[in-house]
């Protein structure tokens, strides 16, 4: 598994660190307000895990998955709910945990049925964010890391459903998808 990276962008302390220091800044700004935070299936899995953690405030979780690329590494543009919101969204204050966004098609479909639900308030973090690709307007209120315009792998991001598990996030080698 690790002979199919090519390069580590942030390795595990470096990431931990990052995720602590959202969770401080998300819980000065959500204090006294109780969100509702839903993470996006799958990919953002392990970031949802680790925020969660560092936000001091008392929140509620949720969970909703949309069609992402498949086997491929490109967005086909087309954005599905394949598991919806257990709960309502209603006159809630929702923050959206996102794993990475890229030509931000996806967000920008997920906060227009949030918005469409009656949210109170929608706020987005994201653990990653490649601005080169993005095909809409699209800015997320939180984020972690900037990355280069590369396919990457690790700390919840996958390819064909493997690399997960990885505790770092890293450059999948092209041959890998290629082949
Ligand atoms: P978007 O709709 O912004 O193009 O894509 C968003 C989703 O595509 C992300 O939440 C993520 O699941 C997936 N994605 C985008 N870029 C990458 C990447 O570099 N690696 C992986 N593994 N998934 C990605
Ligand atoms: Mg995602
Ligand atoms: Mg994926």
């Amino acid at each position: 598994m690790q002979n199919d990276i090519q390069e580590i962008l942030y390795d595990e302390r470096q990431i931990g660190e990052k995720v602590k220091e959202l969770g401080e800044t998300l819980t000065k700004d959500f204090s006294g307000r109780n969100p509702l935070v839903i993470c996006v299936l799958k990919g953002a899995f392990i970031f949802m895990a680790d925020l969660v953690k560092e936000i001091k405030v008392p929140l509620e979780i949720d969970f909703m998955a949309v069609s992402s690329y498949g086997a491929s590494t490109k967005s086909s543009g087309v954005v599905k709910i394949i598991k919806d919101l257990d709960v309502s969204v209603e006159g809630r204050d929702v923050l959206i945990v996102e794993d990475i966004i890229d030509s931000g098609l996806t967000l920008t479909y997920l906060i227009d049925v949030l918005e469409r639900r009656n949210a109170k308030s929608v706020t987005v973090v994201t653990l990653f964010d490649k601005p080169a690709r993005r095909t809409v307007d699209l800015q997320a209120d939180y984020k972690g890391f900037t990355l280069p315009d590369e396919f990457v792998v690790g700390y919840g991001l996958d390819y064909a459903e493997k690399y997960r598990n990885l505790p770092y996030i890293g450059i999948l080698k092209p041959q890998v998808y290629e082949k």
